[in-house]
């Protein structure tokens, strides 16, 4: 495959991959790099740590050096890299389940979704009823943020729970970007989910990194629902029509679950972005 061609800038020419270029080092101690193969490296040291990039250095004898930033300081959270090929996932996100993984894997919603969004909804209500400027106003408006309070604890103890298991299974993760998915339900229930989105997508970004993952995301305008991952016609279900739509078949014979469909055109997408290097997150 020959050797990187580099930018000209000096004597010293160098090139950097970082992870969501997807660098590898494999258990064979080869230096897996895109578009150019598996490099044979003679390691001055062990890694401490998943590294986070690696320069490859073209010294102006024409000797060539790979040079690793590993963190230190924070690698509890770095993981052994997995090797596997397949050990990649999309996530497609939805109302009902919470998200859908590789395989039909799913996340369900937890069940204090809703008795959370019922407190919340009665706690909000009790403060519309009281008198403005009251002292029983001040006291409802506490009680709601306590509720608040309360939600975003169990949301984020239940989230790191889920991020932490799809960090620890998955080498690639690919997710989409949010959209316009979650309307249709009442406005308590609908924070309460749409929070849970923001701060899983969140988290999730940065536990992959921390971790040493690939991570990508693609455009909010991907048809992920739409597109048939058989035939890449534009054939599923659009819109808010689509959100009850759980199976559909498309012209070329093949019936979709229509998350799972989703799923498999995030992940191939989001694996397309990274190798061409435009999910720079
Ligand atoms: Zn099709």
């Amino acid at each position: 495959m020959g050797p990187p061609r580099f930018k000209r800038r000096s004597n010293m020419q160098s090139i950097r991959f970082t992870r969501n270029a997807r660098f590898n080092v494999l258990d064979n101690g080869r230096l897996r790099v895109p578009k150019i193969g598996d490099l044979k490296v003679a390691w001055s040291r062990d890694l401490p740590s998943a590294p986070s990039s690696v320069t490859v250095i073209k010294t102006p004898t024409g000797e060539y050096y790979a040079s690793f930033v590993v963190s230190v300081d924070d690698d509890t959270d770095a993981l052994e890299p997995i090797p596997d090929e397949d050990a990649e996932t999309g996530i497609d996100l939805g109302l009902k389940p919470f998200a859908v993984m590789r395989g039909g894997k799913v996340i369900d919603n937890p069940k204090f979704f809703k008795r959370m969004e019922r407190k919340l909804k009665k706690a909000q209500r009790a403060l519309s009823r009281k008198q403005q400027g009251s002292s029983n106003r001040a006291k409802a408006r506490i009680k709601v943020a306590r509720v608040h309070e309360r939600v975003r604890q169990q949301r984020n103890d239940w989230l790191d729970k889920q991020v932490k298991a799809i960090v620890a299974e998955n080498q690639g993760i690919y997710v989409e970007t949010l959209g316009v998915k979650g309307l249709s339900r009442g406005r308590a229930a609908k924070s309460i989910h749409d929070a849970a989105w923001g701060a899983f997508l969140g988290k999730l970004e940065s536990k992959a990194q921390r971790a040493g993952r690939t991570f990508g995301k693609v455009a909010r305008d991907f048809p992920s629902t739409r597109l048939c991952s058989t035939c890449g016609a534009l054939t599923g279900p659009k819109g808010l029509e689509g959100l009850k739509v759980r199976e559909w078949a498309c012209g070329c014979g093949t019936m979709h679950d229509r998350d799972q469909n989703a799923e498999i055109n995030i992940r191939r997408e989001g694996r397309r972005l990274v190798a061409e290097g435009l999910a720079d997150t």
